[in-house]
């Protein structure tokens, strides 16, 4: 069976880092006095919360999310 490669352009690279934990940045958030990064489990930590969630929807303007990232398997690196 061949697996076909869906070949996807990705928005934010491995040189993009979380702000809270220096992972690999999977969500960009754009927003009113600039951008912030967080790997998948800073950002579903933030937007678990009331708080952090209300904030973040105030804050944002845009969000590029590849959180889909982790679902793929990562031959490279
Ligand atoms: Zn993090």
């Amino acid at each position: 069976m061949i697996k076909d490669e869906v070949k996807q352009d990705w928005l934010l690279s491995p040189l993009d880092r979380c702000d809270r934990c220096n992972a690999e940045a999977l969500v960009k958030i754009t927003g009113i006095t600039g951008d912030l990064l967080f790997c998948g489990h800073h950002y579903n930590k933030i937007m678990a919360i009331p708080d952090g969630y209300n904030s973040m929807m105030s804050f944002m303007i845009s969000i590029i999310d590849e959180r889909d990232k982790l679902k793929q398997d990562r031959l490279k690196d």
